[in-house]
């Protein structure tokens, strides 16, 4: 038997009382016990979403589908947006309003670098007509955070722009203030820092970008946000929804709450802080530019000589830890480990010890122990 870590960016692993609420028996969804479900879960939404002002949706959806949702809902055909690309997902975005027919402009950025809001800034002074400002917020193939606040201050001075951010990986672990930063539509998925399994999509939408809604002609039926909206006012939701996982959200957004939201982000820093000092210490490289490091995931550049698929593969197959490798081009040139949800400082000793054992094995030469010592460093400052 070999007892398995998941320290991956998504899925993440699951507190056991999220698990225990959604193995309860099936309940119906139109009964007064559900509805007391829903009610607790758009509450506890809005606290980790920081906002009052934003309607908090909720859709049966992997979070591309809240992706999709927001250019449904808010263009028509031949909209110009402009998208700031600076990974997969950012790559994603752009797919996905180009499919839709938008006016696609890309401000493009290499992986490892971070978004530039006066790039911003001045897209928007020369092309006033822009309908929308899209931008990942925690960039899960890289590591990088973007600057989505400054972008905020520039976005908000446009009124029929709207900032769309993916903050997939950034609610609950990072500071993602909807309300306070201008941020119109903010999207995040089950299956990250709301530590449940994947199959649900939260979407916070902003009165600015309900005018959007009104103005948007782009056919849309599963994802109309107005659907959800009008349900949720009673509780309720359009159509069947994930029961189980509605049951378990409800459960997980406690816990964030018991924690209180500033202490989970610490936490989260505090976790990915130990990450960057373990990997550093054994002389490895961080993929991530110091000025724009997340705390979901930290990316670690597979040192020359070492086979990085093979790095993933031992660490998962002898030692039980399953990090994540890199995606497209960074493919065995990188690996990620997610420290994302429901992780505690045992889980970055356990990874870095795992790391270890394995790159000595793969002939990487440095002095055992050293990655754990820093990270214990780290976790002792208190
Ligand atoms: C996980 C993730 C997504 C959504 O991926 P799904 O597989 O559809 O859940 C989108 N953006 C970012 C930054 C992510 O980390």
């Amino acid at each position: 038997m070999k007892k398995n870590y998941l320290m991956t960016p998504g899925p993440t692993p699951v507190p056991s009382e999220v698990l225990l609420a959604q193995a309860r028996p099936m309940i119906h969804h139109r009964t007064p016990e559900f509805d007391n479900a829903i009610r607790e879960c758009v509450e506890g939404l809005k606290y980790v979403f920081q906002t009052e002002k934003s309607d908090v949706l909720l859709f049966a959806a992997s979070g591309t589908g809240g992706m999709e949702s927001a250019i449904v809902n808010c263009f028509s055909p031949g909209d110009k947006v402009v998208v700031c690309h600076n990974g997969k997902f950012g790559q994603r975005m752009e797919l996905i309003a180009k499919t839709y027919g938008l006016d696609v402009n890309v401000l493009q950025y290499g992986w490892q670098q971070i978004v530039n809001p006066a790039d911003v800034a001045a897209f928007l002074q020369a092309n006033p007509n822009t309908r929308g400002v899209i931008i990942t917020q925690s960039e899960t193939s890289s590591g990088v955070l973007n600057d989505v606040q400054t972008v905020g201050e520039i976005v908000k001075d446009y009124p029929d722009c709207v900032l769309i951010v993916d903050s997939i990986t950034g609610i609950g672990a990072v500071e993602c203030k909807t309300d306070e930063w201008h941020l119109d539509v903010v999207m995040t998925g089950s299956q990250k820092g709301l530590m449940l399994p994947p199959g649900l999509a939260a979407v916070a939408v902003s009165p600015k970008a309900w005018r959007a809604y009104e103005r948007a002609t782009l056919p849309r039926f599963y994802f109309d946000w107005m659907r959800y909206k009008k349900n949720l006012a009673q509780n309720t939701t359009p159509f069947t929804p994930p029961v189980s996982l509605v049951l378990g959200l409800a459960e997980a957004l406690k816990l964030i709450r018991e924690e209180g939201l500033e202490n989970t982000i610490i936490r989260h820093a505090r976790l990915a802080e130990a990450t960057r000092q373990g990997c550093e210490a054994l002389g490895l490289e961080l993929f991530a530019p110091a000025e724009g490091r997340g705390n979901a995931v930290t990316p670690v550049c597979v040192p020359d000589g070492v086979d990085g698929k093979k790095l993933v593969s031992v660490m998962k197959n002898k030692y039980g830890v399953t990090v994540a490798g890199g995606q497209d081009e960074y493919a065995g040139r990188i690996i990620r480990i997610g420290h994302l949800g429901y992780f505690g400082e045992f889980d970055i000793i356990t990874t870095l010890a795992a790391l270890e054992m394995t790159l000595k094995e793969l002939g990487f030469a440095f002095e055992p122990g050293t990655g754990i010592r820093a990270a214990e460093a780290v976790f002792m400052e208190g």
